[in-house]
This record gives structure tokens, sequence and C-alpha cells, in this order.
């Protein structure tokens, strides 16, 4: 590509819009523009970047099995309905209504979607293990969309989902895209951490994020120097806490997760298997009105045990004799879930119009009485409650916890039951019985992928790309006023491009100053630079953007060497 027929307009300023560097350095190299805060085009510098990323990770995904598609942006809010999620997403989905005044949002993620689509076709355990993929734009209205295309309202994701039989089959289909995970990273050129994230009522280590560790990142994540454990702040607050949340057994907790359909009897069974534990604790919904408690062990009712809870009817009484003032009739009952968990439920709540709850975890001092999340608390404030901070203990060792900010890149999750129950997706067994279809979904911020490789790879004059995602892998600046130098640069442009290296021409007419300048903002991994005097010398110098690193290379033998 010539630079002079190319649509990049570089900015030698930092715009003030712009708080931290990859998004000041997106701008200033031309490689994307702002609509509205958080929505952007990608210019074609950028968008280069981006095509190169989704062809690793599709290859990545490919090779594991994975089937690509694309599904609707526009989604119908029947499907939400169904699932439940319609109110429980809150001002996060973008709706709006056509003109017969039927609903719609436009896709935040894809797991209604996609469960529909299965349901209607999967028959059979013949037609499992499936996974499905696309790369595709979502849409989340962010309340503070910020720091560029690392926090968009308008954003790439590849969204995987994995139908299995059972967990056993999860359990498969999940590490298959662990480790594809872990290769298309490293095939960025890109160094990413996994780490334990929360796992909800889910238990084990049925979630895992993806970091790029960087200063400008949102999260924080939790290293031990002294094994091998990693995990996000709050994931690994919860496994302090309670260690049985780390094991297996609590894989159950997600059989009770939607009680309103259990019995009596079902829950029982579980709560019996853990029966020696107090209980962490419990939440109800009341008829009507949502009410909600999430009661704890260790205060004033440290002596209530799991056996109290067993029918509606003692839980009432529990509820009266202790909380008077929040005694309703009880509709359904969700639990045991960790803090966590129960706030979850009450922030998904709110757009129910939660009247009152009490919230607590296993701890004193930690209750809140008559609470309106959203109004009386910000819900991430309260779930600072329970990170882990510096220097705290491992949870699997005597080490101690460091941690470090990161960026979120990627996310892969088992859902188990949780749609397919919903949603009614079932399949025959081998014996022609009904059963769930058990889900997994997994996905990848391709445009915070971006910004994220910025943030990592740097330098104080721009970006530094890894050869795989860089938007071109050769840059070449003719210097000077020089017919013989402009046909030198022609030839080996010419020549690199013929052998499918991917070139930019600077053939611009600026000074040298400027050349300079705009070729490492734009971050090639290699310059070729070509002046009158290196063409006296019968050489052009070649310079490596990463390390400075300087050679000169004969003019017959560019191609060879930059091979
Ligand atoms: P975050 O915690 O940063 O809000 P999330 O946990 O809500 O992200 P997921 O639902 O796990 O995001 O979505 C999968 C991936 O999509 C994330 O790991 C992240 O890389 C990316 N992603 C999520 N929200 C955004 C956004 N607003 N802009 C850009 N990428 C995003
Ligand atoms: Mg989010
Ligand atoms: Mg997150
Ligand atoms: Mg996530």
């Amino acid at each position: 590509m010539k630079m002079s027929k190319m649509y990049l307009p570089t900015l030698k300023e930092v715009p003030s819009e712009a708080e931290v560097l990859s998004h000041q350095y997106m701008l200033r190299a031309g490689m994307m523009r702002t609509l509205t805060a958080g929505v952007y085009s990608y210019l074609p510098l950028g968008y280069r970047v981006i095509r190169k990323i989704e062809n690793i990770i599709r290859k990545a995904m490919d090779e594991s099995g994975a089937q690509e598609l694309l599904m609707p942006i526009m989604h119908t809010a029947e499907l939400w309905q169904e699932s439940g999620r319609w109110d429980r997403f809150g001002p996060l989905m973008i709706k709006f209504q056509d003109r017969k005044g039927r609903e719609y949002c436009l896709g935040p993620t894809h797991e209604e979607i996609i469960t529909d689509l299965v349901r209607d076709e999967i028959r059979s355990y013949k037609d499992l293990p499936l996974n499905l993929y696309q790369i595709q734009t979502k849409v989340r209205d962010e309340i503070r969309p910020r720091f560029g295309i690392m926090r968009g309202r308008e954003f790439i994701m590849k969204d995987a989902y994995s139908f299995d039989t059972d967990y056993e089959g999860l359990d498969k289909s999940y590490q298959l895209m662990y480790d594809a995970y872990v290769k298309a990273f490293k095939d960025c050129g890109l160094e990413v951490r996994a780490v334990e994230a929360d796992s909800g009522a889910m238990g084990g280590s049925a979630s895992h994020e993806f970091m790029v560790l960087a200063d400008a990142g949102e999260d924080e994540v939790a290293f031990c120097n002294n094994c091998d454990y990693a995990a996000n702040v709050e994931r690994a607050g919860a496994a302090i806490a309670d260690p049985a949340f780390e094991k297996e057994e609590m894989a159950a907790a997600e059989k009770v997760y939607t009680p309103a359909q259990k019995t009596i009897a079902e829950i029982t069974e579980y709560l019996n298997v853990n029966a020696d534990r107090t209980i962490k604790s419990l939440a109800f919904l009341a008829d009507g009105e949502p009410i909600l408690v999430l009661l704890s062990g260790d205060d004033e009712l440290n002596e209530i045990k799991l056996a109290n809870y067993l029918n509606a009817v003692e839980l009432e009484a529990v509820v009266e004799d202790k909380f008077p003032e929040m005694y309703n009739s009880f509709a359904g009952f969700i639990g045991p879930v960790g803090i966590k968990e129960g706030i979850r439920i009450l922030a998904d709540l709110r757009v129910k119009n939660l009247k009152n709850a009490i919230t607590g975890a296993n701890e004193k001092d930690y209750h809140l009485i008559n609470v309106n999340p959203g109004k009386d608390f910000e819900v991430e404030d309260y779930l600072d409650l329970r990170k882990v901070k510096d220097g705290d203990q491992c949870p699997h060792c005597e080490g101690q916890l460091e941690i470090k900010a990161g960026i979120e890149v990627g996310h892969i999750f088992k859902l188990g039951s949780k749609y397919s129950e919903s949603m009614g997706a079932r399949y025959l067994d081998e014996n022609g019985r009904e059963q769930l279809i058990i889900m997994g979904s997994y996905g990848i911020g391709i445009t915070r992928l971006v910004a994220a490789a910025i943030e990592q790879q740097h330098d104080e004059n721009g970006i530094i790309w890894p050869t795989a995602i860089a938007p071109y892998q050769v840059i070449i600046l003719p210097l000077g006023n020089n017919d013989e130098v402009t046909t030198r640069a022609e030839v080996i442009y010419q020549e690199l491009t013929d052998n499918g290296i991917e070139v930019l021409l600077d053939d611009r007419q600026e000074r040298a100053g400027v050349k300079f300048n705009d070729a490492d903002l734009i971050g090639i991994p290699l310059r070729l630079t070509i002046g009158s005097r290196s063409l006296e010398k019968g050489v052009v110098e070649a310079r490596v953007r990463k390390t400075g690193e300087e050679i000169n290379i004969k003019l017959d033998s560019v191609y060879e060497k930059v091979i």
C-alpha cells in the first residue's frame, strides 16, 4: 500500500478525549475515529489489525472443531423473556420497537439466540457434542464507556457456545476452548494469563478469564508468589471466605439455582449433602413484590442450620421471627448462594422493583438491612467487601497474593443447564429418554484485544505491533527528492509485495522527521530507509521497531534478509 493513497489520518496532538495510552495511540495512528461515546469507526489501518486477530482466533476455533456461523444482531424480546433475562439485563440492553410495536433488543450476547437455534434441530445424543461460534458486533449500553474500544458500547466479540450430553462432555468442550484460547493469544504474539473467575452458583473451576496484564486494566488479578494460583480478586476472596466454594460438590448448587421448578424433596436432598456446614446465604422471592433475604451463618443466625429451611412454612416462621419487618409470603427459593451470587440476584431483581432486602455475608457487620440495591449501595462497591488485597494469604498454600491490574480479553464459562432448562433445549439419550443439553459459553473481546495489545507493547513514540497482528510487516521510507531513491524504493516495495509480504511505502512528500515519527507511531515491525547516502553505499537501512536494532542490507538482497 502506498501511503500517499491511504486513508490514514494521523495526528500529532494527543486528543483530549483519550485517557489511556492505547486510545490516544489508536486515534493518533489513524486507526479509528469516534462517532459518539463508545462507538467507533475502524479506519483501514485499524481494521487490518482487527481482521488479523479475527483470523488467528478463527483458525484456533476451527482447529478445535468449532463451526462458524452468524446470528442476528437484532433480537426479538420473546426469546429473552423466555430465559428471564429481558428484565434482568437492565439498562445495559438497548431496546427498541419496530413499526408494528413489536419489541426487540440489540444483542449484548447470544445465549438465547443460539439456544433457540439448536433446540429445534438437536434431536438425539448423536447430534452432540457441538460447538458453534461467530465473530460479530455486540451492543451493550455500558454505564461508563471509556478507554476507547477497551470498553465500547458497540464492539466486536467472538462468542462460542458448546452443547454436550452431560457434564463430563462439558468438561472436555471447556478444555478444548481453554486450549484454543491459549493458542490464539500466543499466536497473536501477546502475553495473556488465564485466571480463575467467579463461577457463581456453579462452583469448581467453572469459569476462567483471560487477562492481559497492564496498568490501564480495570480488573484486578491475584497471583500467588509461591504456587501457580491465579484468580481475579473477587474469586480469590470467595475462595478464602469459603474454601468449600472450591470443591467439586458445589457444582451441585447449579441444580437448585432455579428452584421454582424444584420439589422440596430435591432441595432437601441437596441441602443434606452439605448439612454439616451452616448455610452461607439464602434468597427468597416474595409473591408479587420480590423481597430478598440473604441469611448468613456467623452472627445471630448461627444456630439456624439447614434443617430449619427445609420447608416453606418453617422458612416463613424464621423470617417472621428474625426479621418481622421483612415478613412476606414466599414464592420462591434460591440458594445456598455465595455473597457475589446473592448480590447478583439483588441486582437482577432491581429491575423488578425490589422493595426491601437484607443482604449479608458470612461475617459480622457485613449486613445491610432494608437495602435498595443500586440506590443505597452500588452493587460493584459492595462486591469490594470480598476482594482479596495485596499480601493476603493464598487460598491454596502458605504464599502471599500479589495484586496486578489486568484487562479481561476473554472469558469462558460452564453454563450447565441454565438456558436449556429455561428454554427447553433437550435431546433423546441412548434409552430414548429426554435430557437437558449441557452448555458452555466462550467469549473473546476482539476489539478490546487490539487496545490491550497496545497497552502491553508500546513505547513513548508509539505502538509496537507483534508481527502476527501488525497491519503491515514492513514500511519503506524513501527520503529526499531523489528519483533514483524513489525508483529503488518502488522496486523493493514491488519485490516484497510480490512475495506476499505486507508493505507500506511512505511515498508522501514529507520531511524525514515526519516519516520517521509516523512509522514509529503506527508501529510497523520493520522499517527500511533509503536515502541518497544509503544509496551511495548500495544499502538500505533496516531498523527493528521493537528492539531498535539497526543493520544495513545490500540493495540486491533485501527480500532474502527481510524474510
Ligand atoms: P467487563 O467485565 O469488562 O465488563 P464482561 O465480563 O461483561 O466484561 P463478557 O460478558 O465476559 O464481558 O464478554 C466476553 C468478552 O467480551 C470479555 O471478556 C471482553 O473481552 C469483551 N467485552 C465485554 N464488554 C466489552 C465492551 N464493553 N467493550 C469491548 N469489549 C468487551
Ligand atoms: Mg461487562
Ligand atoms: Mg468481567
Ligand atoms: Mg466476563
